[in-house]
């Protein structure tokens, strides 16, 4: 199965196509289709539980796995859960000004804990 025909599946899906009819319409198996609604578990289209509200998600199995049920519900986890999170290239750095520890994230070098600490070592 092409991308693109997921694509059309999903966006049938979503009208309230039945699957034999996706099926006909772009001269796939109903199993084809089926096989790839059912992928991520269960042939309910609510596989998991939004991480942040609970609530059911509309999985998509022919797309990525989803944990949330809206971007809000992500924005919110994330804020909530930013210390939990192990991010791919944090880092613990001592500042050296205060020599406070702190975690870094991303490429960028840090030196300093906050701007105070950096604008005060470089005044003296
Ligand atoms: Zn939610
Ligand atoms: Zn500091």
């Amino acid at each position: 199965m092409t991308d693109r025909q997921k694509q059309q599946i999903k966006a049938l899906r979503r009208k309230g196509w039945s699957y034999s009819a996706i099926a006909d319409e772009l001269a796939l198996s109903p199993n084809t289709v089926k096989s790839c609604h059912r992928r991520s578990g269960g042939n309910s289209v609510f596989g998991d539980l939004c991480r942040n509200c609970g609530r059911p998600i509309a999985q998509n199995p022919c797309t990525r796995e989803r944990h949330f049920c809206s971007n809000y519900c992500r924005q919110e986890w994330w804020n909530s859960n930013r210390d939990q999170v192990q991010h791919r290239d944090s880092r613990t750095v001592e500042c050296a000004y205060c020599g406070r520890t702190f975690t870094a994230h991303g490429k960028r070098p840090r030196k300093y804990c906050s701007h105070a600490c950096y604008a005060a070592d470089r005044g003296g």
